[in-house]
């Protein structure tokens, strides 16, 4: 099935984890595909190992998400070189965990600046192409810990809250030149993300998971994939959790 053949997508954070999930999937589905992340060498390996399997499909673009200027000149970039983005996926995060009390100043700006700020800027900046774009869709990839908050992610929950707000109001905004916006919301993903974590903290959370395991970044790809096609049309400004239950 070639669901976005002839469509361009950017996807933030495409480097590893769930964003290089993302890009995968949609280049399997056809799609030409701007995979975004900091490190050069992070997107290029990502770009790489898409292109094997799909050859063509994806370009690399080593841009930091929470600089807007650099954001623009992305916008630009791909607009000459892919043209016209169809579909824009706010998939880059950090996470800079502590109790608040021991909480620095950077530590809450580094991850409002990427995480939110991040969506702003790209959402800015790719705008106009999406508003004239055949099927035009952003996805922001928020996080179950927007909805229900964490202990030592005072940052990171606000972030993601932050980020479910905003997919909100330009879901209203958009509306009438038909760019749907919405959230996905995973719960914990097996990613170097959630590697990080101890062992006791990953028994912990398992236990309040009704499926009973971490979910894998084929299963947020695959949601993506579908807000992103034909099929989603009519479904704007929602929060879809994907989390094994976690958040019913
Ligand atoms: P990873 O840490 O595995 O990958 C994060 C990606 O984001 C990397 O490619 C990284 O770039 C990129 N990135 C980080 N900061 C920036 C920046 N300033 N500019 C551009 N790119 C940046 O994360 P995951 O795959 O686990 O998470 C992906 C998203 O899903 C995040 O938004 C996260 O908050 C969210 N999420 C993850 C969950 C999980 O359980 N894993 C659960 C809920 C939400 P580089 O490779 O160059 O370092």
């Amino acid at each position: 099935m070639s669901r976005f053949a002839n469509k361009v997508a950017v996807v933030t954070g495409g480097g590893r984890g769930i964003g290089q999930e993302i890009a995968r999937a949609l280049a399997a589905e056809g799609a030409k595909v701007a995979v975004v992340s900091r490190s050069a060498a992070s997107c290029g390996k990502a770009a790489d190992e898409i292109n094997a399997a799909y050859p063509g499909s994806a370009t690399a673009y080593a841009v930091d998400v929470a600089d807007h200027q650099a954001v623009q000149d992305l916008a630009k970039k791909i607009g000459e070189e892919l043209g016209a983005v169809n579909i824009l996926v706010n998939n880059a995060g950090v996470t800079r965990d502590g109790l608040l009390m021991r909480m620095k100043e950077e530590d809450w700006d580094t991850v409002l600046d990427t995480n939110l700020k991040g969506a702003f800027n790209t959402v800015k900046a790719f705008m106009r192409m999406l508003m004239k774009a055949e099927d035009p869709r952003i996805i922001n990839i928020a996080s179950v810990i927007g909805l229900i908050g964490n202990a030592g992610q005072a940052n990171y929950s606000a972030s993601k809250a932050g980020l479910i707000g905003f997919t909100k109001a330009v879901a209203r905004e958009l509306a009438g030149r038909s760019v749907t916006c919405n959230a996905v919301a995973p719960g914990f993903i097996t990613t170097d993300m959630t590697d990080e974590l101890p062992q006791a903290i990953k028994d912990a959370v398992i236990g309040k998971i009704p499926l009973g395991t971490f979910g894998e970044t084929q299963d947020i790809a695959q949601t993506i994939v579908f807000l992103a096609s034909p099929a989603a049309r009519y479904i704007t400004g929602q929060v879809i959790a994907v989390d094994g239950g976690m958040t019913m």
